[in-house]
């Protein structure tokens, strides 16, 4: 999940000085005095009958040309003319030629020039087609015919990393006040008791925690509870083949979720258009970056949220190309379910399946991590005209292999989908080719009935750094998903390495400043008392009188993946562990175990082959902060990768190097 600067191509500015002029109110045209307005006008004007108006521009004038002409019909005052001018030449920004400026002139005037409005108005009326791409409104299409202003709908999608390198999370939102998002995940004022006002609600001490004095204690479960207003929480991971859909689908399910604006899918679709890529107008909600565009693939790892009837989900748009498979790990590492797509095209299916595809090396790697509920979206279904035949064969040849995996058949669900034409993925479709055979839920629904994972908020707090920036104000900030405990501001943590300690000012989740956030939440944390260059992605931040083990040795139980050179002692890989990947190398190979008792079949073996189970010794070239498997299984789990391929999953069994020094009191 290489999110570094070198790949970040995209300028997010840009986004942002856009939105500015969105934004830009009403008042602000009072500024032009009446003679300039027409000046301005009478210039326009001189200039326009020179301009070839497009064909269907002149079709729709013939009939309203009576009505919109603001000059003729409105007798508008040139205050007004010069509103109405700077709101048109504004939604032309946005708009182009796309639509007649009739329309345009409609909808200024309904919205009495204010060109957001405006914009918005005429989006939620005009249902704009784009070649292979339609925009069809949302399902539930709040705004039909009013001048909603939905700006305030805007994608968040944020980043994470796992390189060693300080980056900003990219959130793509214009941090105003206005639309709720606070500019920086600096904390506000913490409220002097209670939560959100509410009456405290009976604490119950957390175990293995010691509060301090002047710490509130925490129902963390109740808390959660009523912050999430009775919704559980779900990480997920959207994995799979290269170009089998996976940007497109979950783009597509944002916006017909009403996350995306009409005016940033419309911005969206025009820019993807001009860079000749208009079908994957959708995938550019989720892959940000100029190059992941350019590439037309996901590189790193998409991060937002969306809601279903009982579950706030966190969306992990992983990237599917196999030079992107570390980040992919980094992503799946955080997962509790993953959405697998598969593409349903004749060829492409067995293209992703097979040796060198990724759909199988996702799906053990993701059952590795500890993902044990699949939902399979079989995608680009309209490729084959909704066949019933494509989808049991697909099943047939998936099913065989994700139990092969270790996914129990009862927790793989497949639904059939259209990424691109949004059939079946917030609604379930009424379209009879499909119908006609399928009576299952749609991928939300689907997404929805997923078991509500097990949260340890009673363990000592973990948190896994997954990216480290210098923000405004005192300290820095860090991010990461809580994988363990709960934390308060004000609270003082251990980061491991390097067993320095540091406070927590602020927390932030899905930039909204908070007082605690717990088991579950991929949090930013503000820190203030260590020097920002101590700090590493991977570094674990802990609970000071429980913290996590450091090593640069470990003994661990790995399974043996289809490797095609055998393993001996000093055998050269990569740990993939949480979010980091570190050099490292088998240091020993202490046996040989049986795959299903664990029975030791070999002692001190002298290689191992494909599919094996074997206890190994690993050492790290730096140390690692990990845990035992049987106390934290969230972190106590690592991959193995060899130029470029995974080789094997593993859990640590037994640290045995460097336990932090005792800090001083
Ligand atoms: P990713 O690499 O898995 O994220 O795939 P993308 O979302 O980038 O999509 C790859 C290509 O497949 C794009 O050209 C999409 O327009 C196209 N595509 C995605 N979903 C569908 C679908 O359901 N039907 C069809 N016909 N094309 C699709």
């Amino acid at each position: 999940m290489s999110r570094h600067r070198n790949v970040r191509g995209y300028n997010y500015d840009e986004d942002l000085d856009d939105d500015d002029l969105y934004g830009q109110s009403v008042d602000d045209d009072y500024c032009i005095s009446p003679a300039t307005a027409a000046q301005f006008i009478y210039s326009s004007r001189q200039e326009r009958p020179n301009v070839e108006p497009p064909l269907e521009e002149e079709e729709m004038e013939e009939d309203e040309a009576i009505h919109t002409s603001p000059t003729l019909t409105h007798n508008l005052n040139p205050l007004d003319q010069g509103k109405l001018y700077s709101c048109l030449d504004l939604m032309r920004a946005v708009l182009g030629d796309a639509m007649p400026e009739s329309v345009l002139t409609q909808a200024a005037l309904r919205c009495a020039f204010d060109p957001q409005r405006a914009l918005d108005a005429v989006l939620s009326v005009e249902s704009v087609s784009t070649g292979c791409v339609s925009l069809s409104p949302p399902a539930k299409d709040r705004e039909a015919g009013q001048c909603q202003l939905d700006s305030e709908v805007l994608p968040k999608v944020a980043r994470m990393t796992v390189s060693g390198k300080k980056q900003t999370m990219g959130f793509d939102v214009p941090s105003t006040e206005e639309n709720g998002v606070v500019p920086s995940p600096s904390r506000p004022e913490t409220p002097s008791k209670g939560f959100g006002g509410a009456e405290e609600p009976p604490s119950v001490p957390t175990p293995g925690r010691t509060p301090g004095k002047a710490k509130q204690q925490l129902n963390v479960r109740a808390e959660l509870e009523k912050r999430q207003g009775g919704k559980s929480l779900l990480n997920l991971v959207v994995i799979g083949h290269v170009d089998a859909g996976k940007s497109t689908l979950m783009g597509h399910l944002l916006y017909l979720l009403g996350n995306v604006n009409k005016r940033t899918m419309h911005k969206y679709e025009q820019e993807s258009k001009k860079a000749g890529k208009a079908s994957f107008a959708y995938a550019w909600v989720l892959d940000e970056t100029g190059e992941e565009r350019n590439r037309g693939v996901t590189m790193d790892v998409g991060m937002t949220k969306f809601e279903t009837a009982s579950k706030v989900v966190t969306l992990m748009d992983a990237p599917g190309h196999k030079d992107f498979i570390p980040n992919m790990i980094t992503g799946a590492a955080q997962a509790d379910v993953a959405v697998l797509v598969v593409d349903a095209s004749r060829g492409e299916f067995e293209a992703g399946f097979e040796a060198g595809g990724q759909t199988r090396e996702h799906g053990l790697l993701v059952r590795s991590l500890g993902v044990t509920q699949l939902a399979v979206a079989v995608n680009k279904m309209d490729q084959v005209n909704w066949q019933q035949e494509r989808f049991k064969e697909i099943i047939s040849k998936l099913g065989h292999f994700l139990k092969q995996a270790g996914f129990k058949d009862s927790d793989v669900f497949y639904v059939p989908t259209s990424g691109l034409s949004g059939e079946n993925l917030t609604t379930r479709s009424s379209a009879l080719a499909l119908t006609s055979w399928y009576s299952g839920p749609c991928l939300l629904e689907q997404i929805d009935y997923f078991k509500p994972p097990q949260r340890s908020i009673e363990k000592p707090f973990r948190l896994c750094v997954s990216d480290v920036f210098k923000d405004q104000g005192s300290g820095f900030c860090v991010t990461g998903k809580i994988e363990a405990g709960y934390i308060q501001t004000g609270d003082r943590v251990l980061a491991m390495p390097p067993n320095e300690t540091c406070t927590v000012k602020g927390i932030s989740l899905h930039d909204d400043p908070l007082d605690w956030a717990a088991a579950g939440d991929h949090v930013s944390l503000t820190v203030t008392g260590m020097d920002i260059i101590k700090i590493n992605v991977g570094c674990v931040f802990c609970d000071i009188k429980e913290p996590i083990r450091a090593c640069s040795r470990f003994r661990a139980r790995v399974l043996l993946f289809n490797i095609e050179v055998p393993i001996t002692q000093g055998f050269p890989v990569v740990l993939h562990y949480q979010t980091i990947s570190e050099p490292a190398t088998i240091r020993k190979l202490v046996s040989v175990l049986h795959k299903s008792s664990g029975e030791v079949l070999k002692k001190k073996p002298k290689c191992l082959g494909k599919g094996m189970n074997a206890m190994v010794e690993i050492q790290t070239q730096r140390p690692v902060a990990l845990e035992l498997y049987k106390d934290f299984k969230e972190l106590g789990r690592f991959m193995l990768r060899y130029v470029g391929s995974t080789i094997a999953a593993g859990v640590v069994t037994e640290v045995t190097r460097l336990r932090p020094s005792p800090l001083p009191t």
